[in-house]
């Protein structure tokens, strides 16, 4: 240890206890134990959370970097991949929506995550390996300094403070060191709000009752599609069906307010029902459902990000550092990359290296990759939300990507892979752009589609099954098919937006 540090209480204090800040502390003390770590985490008991489905690069760094595969597999489900169900006026049942989803079972590992007890493994983890965890504690303000940091803090014996030389903040939305130094910055080009509740009751998509009445529409999916985050899609606004372990599910809507209202009524549960009762497959959902009481929570102005991640002293991980939009789930990616950064940077100090360079490449490569993630993937993507054949193009192009550019690495070159955040590498030039641009062209098309009253003409009897995507180039074949589809597509109808603006 640095002689600078013995005056210190601790080397690392991080500000959060969930998911980003233990798998920060359990990450510093499994690759250097002797450091002195301390966890602030104001609640005493972890609640149930969004952030309940994985995708393959937030399993990876779940199951291989945290190496809580057995966990997983006990007190969560195994997650079927993704589904997208679409209606119009045409789709009058369930089994009339035109649906995006796998034939068979996902071929690379994912799970649907119950967060109050994913968290509290993480931590319970943490604390094993030496974290001092102070709960419940609330850090109330940092005073950043490079010679040593001050926390202020709030427990069970009131107010104090503690010293550290590293300051992890792992506050989530709360983003502490975002807000109080003036570098948060919402993002007002993509207005969203999410609903969500904990239902009980929701019916089985793979159970004997829709069976009976949709033996065909059964029949399609080979494999499950109850364990797969289940989207229902709109003009302007998606909602997730996600399975959690007990037999609760988690469901949610999130809509660009400019262009869709909430009914109004006294709950939450009962005004996310009586939207999600216009699409055919929320009816069936909810037929029987009922909210868990207590457990239904809405945000507005969902995306922001910090326009700093590090300093000489302290990082922020998980949503402290931005949250672009949960469709695809990629919140936990975010958390896998932020984390493994921060703990390469924090050894790295403490290691003797020169900090300032490494904070440097820290701010320009997570400036770059959520900016440019948002650009590549989810500016304007409400705009298509409504249109089966416009997303069976986003999805495919979109995942077929993802799986060769990104879920390769890890597989590749082991976890020092997550060191690279998505679209930071040279090689990854040509798909940021080329991702930017289609969807971007998918947006203007649905647009025109909106105004000529073609939208969704497609949302009912379409069926776009896939026999699922592995990380590989060997997907390059399907990167070229949807290539080639976008192209018919822009002969077909774009052509009609090539030259006008909006
Ligand atoms: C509607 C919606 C749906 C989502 N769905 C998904 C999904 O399906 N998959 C996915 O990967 N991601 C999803 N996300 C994103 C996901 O929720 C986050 O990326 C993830 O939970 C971030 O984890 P975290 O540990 O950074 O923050 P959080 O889980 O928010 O934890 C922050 C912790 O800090 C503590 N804290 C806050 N302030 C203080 C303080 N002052 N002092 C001490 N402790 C404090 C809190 O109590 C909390 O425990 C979704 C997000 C939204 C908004």
């Amino acid at each position: 240890m640095n002689a600078e540090n013995r005056d210190h209480d601790y080397d690392v204090a991080i500000l959060g206890g969930s998911l980003a800040g233990a798998a920060t502390a359990l990450l510093l003390l499994r690759k250097k134990p002797a450091l002195r770590v301390v966890v602030l985490e104001k609640s005493s008991a972890f609640g149930r959370r969004v952030g309940e489905a994985t995708v393959e690069i937030s399993a990876y760094f779940l199951s291989r970097v945290l190496g809580l595969a057995a966990h997983l597999n006990h007190h969560h489900l195994a997650k079927q991949g993704m589904r997208f169900w679409f209606a119009n006026d045409r789709a009058r049942t369930l089994a009339d929506c035109s649906e995006i989803g796998g034939r068979y079972l996902a071929r690379v590992p994912a799970w649907q995550v119950d967060r109050s007890v994913l968290d509290e493994e993480v931590l319970r983890l943490a604390r094993a390996a030496g974290a001092v965890v102070l709960r419940p504690a609330k850090a109330r303000r940092v005073e950043l300094d490079p010679a040593g940091n001050t926390v202020h803090l709030e427990d069970g014996s009131g107010a104090r403070t503690l010293r550290a030389r590293w300051v992890i903040d792992a506050t989530g939305f709360a983003a502490l060191l975002a807000r109080a130094n003036g570098w948060f910055r919402p993002n007002e080009a993509h207005p969203t709000t999410s609903l969500w509740a904990r239902w009980t009751g929701v019916k089985d998509l793979d159970g004997h009752e829709l069976a009976e009445r949709f033996p065909a529409w059964a029949a399609a999916c080979r494999g499950l599609r109850s364990t797969a985050t289940n989207h229902l899609m709109g003009d302007g606004w998606w909602a997730w069906s996600i399975p959690l372990k007990g037999g609760d599910y988690s469901i949610g809507v999130v809509f660009d307010h400019r262009r869709v209202a909430m009914p109004e009524g006294p709950t939450i549960g009962g005004r996310l029902r009586e939207f999600l009762n216009r699409h055919p497959v929320g009816r069936e959902l909810l037929e029987r459902a009922e909210p868990v009481e207590g457990d239904a929570h809405w945000r507005s102005d969902l995306p922001y990000t910090s326009t700093r991640f590090a300093g000489d002293g302290f990082a922020l991980v998980g949503d402290a550092a931005a949250f672009i939009d949960p469709f695809y789930s990629p919140g936990m990616d975010g958390v896998a990359y932020t984390v493994t950064r921060a703990v390469e940077l924090v050894l790295a100090a403490f290691e003797g290296k020169a900090v300032a360079p490494l904070v440097e490449a820290h701010n320009r490569d997570f400036e770059r990759a959520f900016s440019r993630w948002f650009d590549a993937v989810y500016r304007d993507k409400y705009d298509v939300f409504g249109d089966f054949e416009l997303m069976c193009r986003a999805f495919r192009l979109d995942l077929a990507l993802y799986y060769i550019g990104v879920v390769s690495q890890p597989f590749e070159r082991g976890g020092d892979a997550l060191h690279d955040p998505v679209f930071t590498l040279p090689r990854s030039e040509i798909p940021f752009r080329l991702m930017r641009w289609y969807n971007r062209r998918l947006a203007r098309m649905a647009r025109e589609r909106r105004r000529r009253g073609t939208l969704g003409k497609a949302n009912a009897g379409g069926r776009f099954l896939l026999n699922g995507f592995l990380p590989e180039r060997g997907q390059v074949p399907a990167v070229l098919r949807g290539l080639a589809s976008h192209a018919a597509l822009e002969l077909r109808e774009g052509w009609r937006t090539w030259f006008r603006k909006g």
